[in-house]
Parts: C-alpha cells; sequence; structure tokens
C-alpha cells in the first residue's frame, strides 16, 4: 500500500458514518491525486481554480471537484461547467456570479457559505447575521442554479484546542439553526481539517478538508 492510500484508510477507518473525506490536493502533482484515486478516493478540494482548472482534464471523471479558496468572480465561468461543490461563498455577488454561470451551463450547483468563525481577521466569509440575512431573503428564488448545501467554516491557528472547540460548536449552533430556513440541500456542515478534524468531528462536522495528513507536508 501506498504510504497515501495508507493515509486515506486510517483516516476513514476512524469517521463516524455519513462523514465525508474531503481529500485536499493543493499544490501536490497529479501523481499523487492519482494514488489517492486508486485508493477509491472520488472528492477533491483545491483552493485555487488555476491549479484545479491544470489537474481536473488530467484526472477520472467521476471525481467530485470542490473550490474550497477565496473564488474571485471573474474565475466563476471556469470553473461552472465541471464543479461540484463551491464551499467559498463569501458574498451575495459572488452567489449571483454563480447562479448566472451556472444557468449558462444549464446545471444547477450546489455551494456551501463560508462563515468566519475565527477570532482572526484574516479568514472570509459571511458572519453569522449576515448568513441568516441572506437566507431569509431566500435566495433559491433570486438564484434558481443553486442548492445551498450548506456551511464551511475555519477555526483559528492556534494550540488553544478549547477555542477551536468553542469556534466548530458555534458553527454547529448556527448550522442548526438555519437548517430549518435553508430547505432540504442542506445537510453539510464542512469543518476540520488536519490539525484539528477530531475536535470538529466531536462537534458534529459533516465533511472534513484533509490535506497534510493524507499527502504529506505542502512543496511550497
Ligand atoms: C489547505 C486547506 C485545508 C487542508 O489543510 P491541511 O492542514 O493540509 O489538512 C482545508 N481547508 C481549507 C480551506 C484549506 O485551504
Amino acid at each position: 500500500m501506498s504510504a497515501i492510500a495508507g493515509n486515506i484508510a486510517r483516516i476513514r477507518s476512524g469517521l463516524p458514518a455519513g462523514v465525508t473525506l474531503l481529500a485536499v490536493s493543493k499544490f501536490h502533482p497529479v501523481e499523487a491525486l492519482r494514488e489517492a484515486y486508486d485508493a477509491g478516493q472520488r472528492v477533491f478540494g483545491e483552493n485555487r481554480v488555476q491549479e484545479l482548472l491544470a489537474k481536473q482534464p488530467l484526472l477520472p471523471p467521476d471525481i467530485e471537484w470542490h473550490l474550497i479558496g477565496t473564488l474571485q468572480t471573474n474565475k466563476v465561468k471556469y470553473i461552472a461547467p465541471f464543479i461540484h461543490t463551491i464551499q467559498s461563498i463569501d458574498s451575495p455577488a459572488l452567489l449571483e456570479e454563480v447562479d448566472r454561470q451556472a444557468a449558462k451551463c444549464n446545471r444547477s450547483l450546489r455551494v456551501l457559505l463560508e462563515i468566519h468563525i475565527a477570532a482572526e481577521a484574516s479568514k472570509h466569509g459571511f458572519s453569522p447575521d449576515e448568513c441568516r440575512t441572506l437566507l431569509r431573503n431566500g435566495p433559491a428564488d433570486a438564484c434558481p442554479h443553486i442548492r445551498i448545501g450548506g456551511l464551511m467554516g475555519m477555526a483559528s491557528f492556534t494550540e488553544d484546542r478549547e477555542q477551536v472547540r468553542q469556534e466548530f460548536r458555534s458553527l454547529r449552533t448556527l448550522f442548526d439553526e438555519l437548517k430549518p430556513l435553508a430547505g432540504d440541500a442542506f445537510n453539510t456542515l464542512s469543518m476540520g481539517m488536519s490539525g484539528d478534524y477530531p475536535v470538529a468531528l466531536e462537534e458534529g462536522s459533516t465533511l472534513i478538508r484533509i490535506g497534510a495528513s493524507i499527502f504529506g507536508e505542502r512543496r511550497l
């Protein structure tokens, strides 16, 4: 078994039923993604459009691609034909552009709303209140080519486990509050990375985004 296959097997064996493992393959070569694919991995995440566009045509078509990094509105058109889920929706303007481009491709596109839960100002996303307002205004009517599939968040980069736990817990609470407003497609709570996913799982994550613990440290 390759190191990558072993890592995937180890992480999977600790996942509760119903939790999705997203392999974050940014900065890793196509060969590494193929190893993961051969180990049965089908859900991959990239954080830059350019890198995603370079890799996607070289890999099998049954991969479910997620975008997890900041997305500029002028780049939505490049990924709209094939992307499975855009996890990093951080403004109403971006949501509208995704709707427009999905319409052009005759697709319905799945998105997650990125919520700013970390103490750090550098992280992107809606505040909980902005997110409530957005969902109360019924984006399903304004953006018929979009399905809001849930929320995504990143905890603070800190050694303080208790702070990380509280941030994940606040995201779970918001998810539970918004679920009745948001409709049936709203079923994914994306939280947890290599360094903090066990805590995220304890706090109710349904999708973990794992890079380093699958592929090793990134070669920057
Ligand atoms: C890079 C990245 C990850 C994965 O981080 P690791 O620490 O390598 O597991 C998860 N989510 C987002 C948004 C990322 O940019």
